[in-house]
């Protein structure tokens, strides 16, 4: 990832290195950004407890209650440099708007385990028709038999551009395939599309007959 910079003149995060015509401060450098976000991810989806931290019945942690407690208890010292900017920083320019803030809070906007009883209410899409969801090869047949289940997510991700849907694809394994789903078909069969961000939505299931076509991505 790269480099977030701060605007000494309007304050403003960025990813380049001068603003409003003058130099920038350096706020976090691009690998630790990538080591952070990691960190946030995985706690504010699927583990709080792991640095003893709960959040509420919508997903939010206090940001300041965030920072100490990976400053004391994630692998410690190795945080003893994280302040509450850093971690704005990375929720605020995130590309994929994995992070919300707001008030004093956090939360990560989807992504959350089925175990943590996370409830976000999300505006509905009633207008999309094309979305994609990247898998493996290994995962295909399974998939064409049962349809895409969330598994141990709350919800099954869906994006509506191909090339996320590919990037998503090779986290989990390097032969991969991406699903067009027909979103028609998935109101039509009683499941709603909900919004996560302006790139990902959301759904409970997609049955196999909303799969409307296998797309490898080496054709
Ligand atoms: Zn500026």
């Amino acid at each position: 990832m790269r480099n977030i910079y701060k605007c000494v003149v309007c304050g403003t995060f960025t990813e380049d290195s001068t603003h409003c015509g003058k130099p920038a401060k350096l706020v976090i450098n691009g690998e630790l950004r990538n080591r952070l976000s990691h960190l946030m991810t995985y706690l504010l989806r699927h583990n709080p407890g792991a640095v003893g931290l709960s959040m509420d019945r919508e997903g939010w942690v206090g940001i300041n209650k965030l920072v100490n407690a990976i400053r004391t208890r994630w692998n410690p010292g190795a945080y003893s440099w994280l302040t509450t900017e850093h971690v704005l920083a990375v929720a605020l320019m995130d590309p994929k708007g994995r992070f919300e803030v707001r008030d004093g809070m956090i939360r990560a906007r989807y992504g959350h385990n089925k175990s943590l009883n996370v409830d976000i209410r999300y505006d509905v899409d009633n207008e999309v028709s094309v979305l994609y969801h990247g898998t493996t090869k290994e995962a295909l047949t399974r998939i064409m038999r049962e349809g895409i289940k969330p598994m141990n997510r709350k919800y099954v991700h869906l994006v509506l551009d191909l090339r996320d849907a590919y990037e998503v694809a090779l986290r989990h394994g390097s032969d991969v395939v991406i699903l067009k789903v027909n979103a028609d078909c998935l109101r039509k069969s009683g499941q709603q599309v909900l919004i996560a961000t302006d790139r990902v939505r959301l759904t409970s299931y997609v049955p196999p007959q909303c799969i409307e076509s296998v797309i490898n991505p080496r054709d």
